[in-house]
């Protein structure tokens, strides 16, 4: 189901004593908030996980991981599972960011292989993908786009993929500063929507949730979640920060 969501990607900062008071303070400000116009998503690092679920757990807030093993159980050292995310209280896991693959070497199969155990253990994913800065100069950013797509959450069927919200990142923008235009996130979003209704229908292309993510913070949030087909935002860096975060949360 199509909704407005602002989810945080804490990415690999905050101890759990920090982790603590950041959700605390973002928990205070929501809780003042008459009426929240999108759904709000936090994805703290694996080992806060339990510490964040308990403050949230009376919130409107929603709990993320920002990864998952490609495995289901078994010898697999460092690896954390969808399930065990699952069990406690994950909601959502995010899968395919692009420093995932570009640090990690991930790439579409074991993209494809952590997206179905991930659906297969209730978590609802989160699924990343956008072109690099040579792709776009190149003007393959289409193309890369379709190929992320195609090899992976398109292969799911109409029941899997009502689960998977998509998230554009173009990598260029993705902790740099540089934000894409709303024109040009605009586009992106269209052009994956279309995607959708070639591969399913124009029903389900309707109904699925494309955020926009790369250096969103409070003085563009309210251009880009403007666009037609923006439903809302991944936000990294500027999740770090209470103030900041609520201030996009109120970009809708
Ligand atoms: C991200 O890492 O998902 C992200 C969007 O980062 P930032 O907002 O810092 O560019």
């Amino acid at each position: 189901m199509r909704k407005n969501i602002v989810a945080g990607n804490w990415k690999m900062n905050k101890t759990i004593d920090e982790a603590v008071d950041l959700i605390s303070d973002l928990k205070n400000l929501i809780d003042q908030e008459a009426e929240l116009k999108s759904q709000v998503i936090v994805a703290p690092p694996f080992v806060n996980l339990p510490g964040v679920s308990k403050v949230i757990e009376d919130s409107k807030m929603h709990l993320s991981a920002q990864n998952c093993a490609s495995e289901e159980s078994g010898a697999y050292t460092g690896e954390v599972s969808a399930k065990m995310l699952k069990s406690i209280n994950c909601e959502y896991v995010i899968i395919g960011h692009s420093e995932r693959r570009a640090y990690y070497g991930e790439g579409d199969a074991m993209l494809s292989r952590k997206v179905d155990f991930a659906l297969q253990s209730g978590l609802k994913v989160i699924f990343c993908l956008g072109e690099r800065l040579l792709e776009r100069e190149k003007g393959e950013h289409f193309k890369v786009i379709e190929n992320q797509l195609k090899n992976t959450i398109f292969m799911l069927n109409e029941v899997d993929f009502a689960n998977v919200i998509l998230a554009y990142e173009p990598v260029w923008a993705i902790g740099t500063g540089v934000t894409a235009s709303p024109g040009q996130a605009q586009e992106i979003h269209a052009y994956i929507r279309e995607l959708i209704t070639k591969n399913f229908n124009e029903q389900i292309a309707n109904a699925t949730t494309i955020l926009y993510g790369g250096s969103c913070k409070p003085s563009n949030a309210k251009e880009i979640f403007a666009n037609a087909d923006v439903d809302g935002g991944l936000i990294g860096g500027a999740s770090l920060n209470a103030e900041d975060f609520i201030a996009i949360i109120q970009s809708f």
